[in-house]
């Protein structure tokens, strides 16, 4: 049987609509879910097999976007959310009681300041804008995946039309390329 990846990858991939607005996140909860309210459509949206992002039971990759933190915002039960690693680049807002992951938010100086990730499945709303490629598929191997199955991982990637990388997209190493250069003056 072939690995899963994600839900929302394993039987092909349903587009977005360019004309889509936003809507809301919810955790896992059955009774006072934690909500988060978009009022935008997500950017960059991708499969990720990096350790930290949070990936539904059984899947071997997350599926994240960003958003800019001025169009998200916590609008029921807020208190349910903690940090899940206070020390990392990305503070990843978490429920307590089911463990998923709300939003994750750039704490200080870094190339994406300013942007939210979130999990654009989390909601009931049709419309979010479709994985546009896979990032660290690498990864997988670090947290157990058997290597000898990844040609059937990235055929599968292939197969629906993404692109895999072991970091993240060339756009976007190329984004953080350029603010570290115009950081140290070299640009
Ligand atoms: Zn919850
Ligand atoms: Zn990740």
């Amino acid at each position: 049987m072939a690995p899963s990846l994600h839900p929302s990858l394993d039987n092909g991939i349903t587009p977005g609509s360019p004309s889509f607005s936003g809507g809301k996140l919810h955790c896992l909860c059955s009774s006072s879910p934690v909500e988060v309210t978009l009022t935008s459509n997500v950017a960059h949206n991708h499969a990720c097999g990096c350790s930290k992002c949070w990936k539904p039971s059984g899947a071997l990759f997350s599926i994240v976007g960003v958003v800019p933190k001025a169009n998200l915002s916590v609008t029921a039960n807020e208190d349910k959310l903690a940090i899940v690693d206070e020390n990392a680049a990305i503070q990843r807002f978490a429920c307590k009681e089911c463990g998923t992951h709300l939003y994750g938010r750039i704490k200080n100086e870094h190339p994406f300041h300013g942007l939210d990730f979130v999990h654009t499945e989390l909601s009931d709303e049709k419309g979010w804008q479709e994985p546009q490629f896979a990032a660290f598929v690498s990864s997988i191997i670090e947290q157990g995946f058997d290597p000898s199955k990844m040609d059937e991982v990235r055929g599968k990637f292939e197969s629906l039309g993404l692109e895999t990388y072991d970091s993240l997209s060339p756009a976007l190493m190329d984004a953080i390329a350029t603010w570290t250069a115009k950081k140290n003056g070299k640009l």
